[in-house]
């Protein structure tokens, strides 16, 4: 399979009068074409921050990418120009958000937005562009969109302009969307709407996807590969599989546990691990989730642990995995 995004050492801060907030700190993660990739954390693990800077969103300043590649098809948009980037922006990759009003422009009708955006970008003529709008709503699964479209987003609901979202962003055909917490304003019955919608649309036109969720019912929905965050870094990655079913960092055991049941309330909080995730602006020097890990030993509190292959695709960053470490068991949370 061939990368088509490929993140390597990428280092973001943003500059406080507290002092500077490492909030992305040597991330690594690729996406194949095709392929749908989650990175899932809880808020602040730096998640959204690596997703806005490979979409060059994070206002510069407070925002500095202080190192690193961002490789996508053959290019690094950390280099690129501002105006190469809004030319990539709309044509090559897309972005969706939790929140659609934010993106969605209140003033225009839902049909315009899509036709300009056509127009823009595949360089259509003005009729066609509105066929080709209308088309797209019915697409997505908008009910009338012949008159929906003379609509403006107010006037949709909340799984409608989610809709209207995706629908603007397959207009420009990126070869990666990247959806930051896209269905966690919905309810249950739409979010699973929208999910097997982005499903759909990915056979549809081979898109690559970059799921950012904390809602790991959705991930092993949709997702071919997991990255998981944690202050910053790539705690552990592999695929679906692996880190559902052979998860090996302490923090995805807690993660793992923390997932909500089909007879439990969904919305039920993520994390019943203690504690809170440390200050990023003098981040500890050895292993970030030692202060919450049952499993901390003398050696993680010194020495940041580097990456070790489980396999070609399962990677995780923990002490444990040392060939002198003892073995830890997840279930009863001993050593031993
Ligand atoms: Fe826990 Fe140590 Fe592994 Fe960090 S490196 S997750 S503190 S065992
Ligand atoms: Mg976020």
């Amino acid at each position: 399979m061939s990368k088509l995004l490929d993140v390597r050492d990428l280092h973001v801060s943003f500059t406080t009068y507290n002092g500077e907030v490492k909030a992305v700190r040597g991330v690594n993660f690729y996406v194949n074409k095709g392929e749908t990739v989650a990175i899932v954390g809880e808020s602040g693990c730096g998640k959204s921050v690596t997703s806005q800077t490979i979409m060059r969103l994070i206002p510069q300043p407070p925002g500095i990418i202080r190192h690193g590649e961002i490789h996508f098809a053959d290019r690094d948009l950390v280099k690129v120009s501002d105006k190469q980037m809004e030319k990539i922006r709309g044509s090559e990759l897309a972005m969706i958000f939790q929140d659609p009003m934010t993106s969605l422009n209140p003033t225009m009708t839902v049909g315009r937005q899509i036709t300009e955006s056509l127009i823009k970008h595949q360089k259509l003529g003005s009729s066609k562009a509105r066929q080709k709008a209308i088309e797209l709503l019915r697409m997505v699964g908008i009910p009338s969109p012949e008159s929906r479209a003379k609509q403006y987003p107010h006037q949709f609901s909340g799984g409608m302009r989610q809709r209207a979202m995706i629908a603007i962003a397959l207009s420009c055909r990126p070869k990666l969307l990247i959806a930051d917490e896209p269905t966690t304003a919905l309810d249950v019955t739409i979010q699973a709407q929208i999910i097997d919608l982005m499903k759909r649309l990915q056979e549809k036109f081979g898109t690559s996807i970059i799921l950012i969720t904390h809602d790991l019912g959705v991930v092993a929905d949709i997702a071919d590969r997991v990255v998981v965050m944690y202050a910053g870094i790539v705690v552990e990655t592999g695929t679906l599989h692996e880190v559902f079913f052979n998860p090996h960092h302490p923090y995805t055991w807690g993660l793992m546990a923390s997932m909500p049941r089909l007879d439990l309330h969904h919305e039920q909080e993520l994390l019943p691990i203690s504690g809170s995730p440390p200050d990023l602006i003098s981040p500890p020097k050895g292993c970030p989730f030692a202060a919450r890990c049952r499993h901390a030993m003398k050696v993680c509190t010194e020495y940041m642990p580097e990456m070790t292959d489980l396999s070609s695709t399962h990677q995780v960053a923990c002490w444990l995995e040392h060939p002198m470490a003892p073995k830890a068991n997840k279930h009863t949370g001993r050593n031993g």
